[in-house]
């Protein structure tokens, strides 16, 4: 049994002995039966657990552990404690019995239906638990603003976005979530899902319409930017993809190389291509980053020949050393000596070893979590967090 587990056990198991030392100091008659039958479960349930008979105490406890107004709070402790450790039917159980009391306190009632639904949804049982929050959210009281944010992330795993974003709406109108920029940001995300399905429907206008309703919750979105790019680049409207790309390279660097082919070809479409190349190289200086330096150096190849791109390769290795720059180096030399077959073979072998290296390390990870992938993510699938996995470019990419 883990130790926290423990130690609440005992916290209660030590409570009770202090209540019913209470009781029987009270009293100078013989303890009714009831009250022995408490101690008797009590000592049972401590006699299990000093045991080492885990689900046998904590039946015996909550058996013991009579359901009134004094120890309301420390059922729903237990109950959270017994989810936390993966025993959600005991959860259940636990919260259950106290939803069948009869005049249980309205406070304390949305209080264990709240914890009914937590534990529906940690037991899969998505159903049950948006009914029991719809309930809640459908009423007037205050319980219904902790129902919101769980009945969201319910359609945010059923990916049911209109569901979502109608909620969420709902949610920001109460004070307590009103300037929540993470809430605002979900809210973005909903209406960035729809777009998304419908640009690969080839619904442009539609996806647009999403977005700028996905900007009434936050103007500055990392994701709405970089649909709002690919979709003017997709529309013909070269000036607008140039200038949300200008945009993303400088507030978001990072996210930024996932543009290079949109800007390269409307730059290329407006016959600017010299300006796409100053950008680039401006770009190159300024961001460690793989994907822009390999485009930089293959402009420069196919432009002024393999002698000038070694030459850039290796100011760029002076000014800032990484194995991209020295694979791709290794790459051009290689063709600057194809006469001479053993030196080719020999950087054709160290080229592969640097290019395994940097495949491996390439890819997003989740700065909350840790949770790594090939391919961006915007919910976290380990932590479910919006936003938190970034491209891994270090030092050294
Ligand atoms: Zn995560």
């Amino acid at each position: 049994m883990q130790g926290v587990e423990i130690y609440v056990l005992l916290l209660m198991a030590t409570g009770g002995g202090w209540l019913l030392g209470r009781i029987s100091s009270r009293r100078t008659k013989p303890l009714p039966r009831a009250t022995q039958d408490i101690f008797h479960e009590y000592f049972a349930g401590l006699n299990y657990l000093l045991n080492d008979e885990p689900d046998e105490a904590i039946d015996t406890f909550i058996k013991a552990l009579e359901v009134n107004g004094e120890t309301i709070q420390t059922h729903l402790a237990l109950g959270a404690l017994l989810r936390r450790r993966g025993k959600v039917d005991k959860a259940v159980k636990v919260h259950q019995a106290l939803l069948a009391r009869p005049g249980l306190e309205p406070r304390l009632e949305d209080a264990s239906r709240l914890q009914l639904a937590k534990d529906y949804i940690a037991a899969g049982l998505l159903d049950r638990a948006e009914r029991l929050l719809k309930e809640l959210t459908e009423g007037i009281s205050e319980g219904k603003w902790d129902a919101l944010p769980l009945l969201i992330s319910i359609y945010q795993l059923e990916k049911e976005w209109h569901r979502a974003i109608n909620s969420t709406k709902e949610l920001l109108t109460h004070a307590r979530y009103r300037r929540s920029k993470e809430w605002r940001a979900r809210a973005v995300h909903y209406h960035c899902e729809i777009a998304e399905s419908l640009i690969a429907g080839g619904q442009v206008r539609e996806a647009r319409r999403e977005l700028r309703r996905g900007a009434a919750f936050q103007r500055q979105h990392l994701r709405a930017s970089l649909l709002t790019a690919q979709l003017e680049y997709e529309s013909g409207n070269y000036k607008g993809a140039i200038r949300e790309c200008r945009r993303i390279a400088e507030h978001s660097p990072r996210f930024f190389p996932q543009l290079l082919d949109a800007m390269e070809m409307s730059y290329s479409e407006l016959g600017r291509e010299d300006e796409f190349i100053k950008f680039l190289d401006g770009f190159v200086e300024m961001q460690a980053d793989p994907a822009a330096l390999r485009l930089m150096s293959r402009f420069i190849y196919e432009s002024q020949g393999v002698a000038s791109a070694i030459r850039y390769l290796r100011k760029r290795l002076d000014a800032q050393p990484s194995l991209t720059a020295a694979a791709k180096l290794l790459e051009l030399e290689a063709i600057a000596n194809k006469k001479n077959h053993e030196v080719v073979g020999d950087l054709e072998k160290v080229n592969q070893v640097l290019s395994d290296i940097l495949t491996a390390r390439a890819g997003y990870q989740c700065s909350h979590c840790g949770y790594e992938a090939r391919q961006l993510n915007w919910l976290c699938p380990g932590c479910q967090s919006w936003d938190s996995i970034q491209p891994k470019v270090g030092e050294g990419y």
